[in-house]
């Protein structure tokens, strides 16, 4: 079966203000942050299904009707749909975070229960029971934040700066994890101590724009200016640029996130599929609750090399419908469905699936009648559906399923 869905925004202060709204051809003329478009079956935000012409929470349809989950999704997760599926607009820099694994997921959210900490309050870290592992195709050039860079390179990286040398000699001595809790610990006068001297030498290359967007300097600078943090008030945050990977994704590349991998996304606007979950443990980087000794318990000092997800080649594919390699993702995969006008597209969706316009239009042939698709519309695909699309405009959709 195939219903209409219609997704949840969420208005976090983060977001710009037009490139959801045009995307979706809504007016803003309040200029309201568009931050997040959600579509899946989170408790906390379900989309709609259009059902005997009415709009339904998804969740409630599949706990109705679990069977359009089919046999293999609900062996392995239940009935649930495992999976969310967002757009989104990062205009200011996002909080510093990282994703539990599900064991301490499951840990995480017992204990606040048993604490008696509310679902809706403002220091609760673990709103569900479920890890995150997260992947994102860029929509636009795109920079993030992607891990722990290789030990060499961070202690190169803080020796270059008079004011952090003394940290790259107590890395080597004292080794990475007990110098990241101490600056994610640190106070006001030992920040402006490492940062004051950065922010005054390169405050004025970043002013006339001479900074490359590969430098930790030039997102210091960026950060404070764009999230508004006083001198007087430092985020140790700030730090982060100079021991992770700054990655820049040109549009159409990917990258995948993994529990316990600390990220944050910098500027830019996105597709992101992961596990339906919305648990976040921040470090720095943002007015909301912050929970240091959390962060510190499950972050993962690996060395990380960035793994880029390769940018899609109509022109070396042979099918119209191409599989974004993610070899690591167990709740997710996330496929691209190319098509021109009048061009036909057949597929078994063996899984419940979601799939979204994002540019063009098309229509699923449903025998008797037919569901129009136009850009940032979609469908609720139930499990073992057989799919007939047929394009009406050229452009492309994404179709969110399990691997
Ligand atoms: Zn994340």
């Amino acid at each position: 079966m195939i219903f209409k869905l219609m997704g949840k925004h969420q208005h976090y202060n983060w977001g710009g203000a037009d490139f959801i709204p045009t995307w979706l051809k809504l007016e803003n003329n309040n200029g309201q942050p568009y931050a997040e478009y959600w579509l899946g079956a989170h408790r906390s935000a379900p989309s709609l299904v259009e059902f005997e012409q009415k709009w339904l929470p998804l969740d409630r349809l599949l706990d109705t009707a679990p069977e359009l989950l089919g046999d293999e999704g609900r062996a392995k997760f239940g009935n649930e749909l495992p999976y969310l599926l967002k757009i989104l607009d990062v205009k200011l820099p996002l909080s510093i975070q990282l994703h539990p694994t599900k064991s301490q997921a499951e840990q995480g959210f017992l204990q606040e229960e048993q604490q008696g900490v509310p679902l809706t309050a403002s220091h609760r870290t673990y709103k569900d029971r479920n890890h995150k592992p997260e992947m994102m195709i860029a929509l636009s050039d795109f920079w993030l934040l992607h891990g722990f860079k290789p030990l060499t390179q961070i202690i190169q990286d803080l020796q270059n700066i008079a004011s952090l040398a003394p940290l790259a000699e107590r890395i080597q001595h004292q080794g990475l994890p007990k110098v990241y809790a101490e600056i994610m610990q640190a106070d006001q006068p030992q920040l402006e101590q490492w940062l004051l001297p950065i922010i005054e030498q390169y405050r004025p290359d970043y002013q006339q724009g001479k900074l490359s967007l590969n430098q930790a300097e030039y997102w210091v600078l960026y950060t404070l200016e764009a999230m508004d943090i006083p001198l007087t008030k430092l985020d140790a945050g700030l730090l982060c640029f100079y021991l992770f990977n700054i990655v820049h994704l040109e549009k159409g590349e990917g990258i995948y996130q993994g529990a316990g991998l600390p990220h944050a996304y910098l500027r830019g606007q996105n597709i992101e599929l992961m596990a339906a979950s919305d648990n976040v443990i921040r470090g720095g980087l943002t007015p909301k609750y912050v929970d240091i000794p959390a962060l510190l318990n499950i972050i993962d000092y690996s060395e990380v090399v960035p793994k880029i997800i390769p940018c899609y080649h109509p022109e070396q594919q042979e099918s119209n419908l191409f599989l974004y390699p993610t070899p690591l993702a167990q709740d997710f995969a996330l496929q691209r469905l190319d098509f021109k006008a009048f061009s036909e597209e057949r597929f078994t969706s063996s899984s419940a699936s979601i799939l979204l316009v994002m540019e063009g239009s098309l229509y699923l042939d449903l025998g008797n009648n037919a569901i129009h698709l136009k850009q940032g519309e979609s469908v609720f695909i139930s499990a073992n559906t057989q799919v007939e699309s047929i394009g009406e405009q050229n452009g492309y959709a994404v179709v969110a399923t399990l691997p």
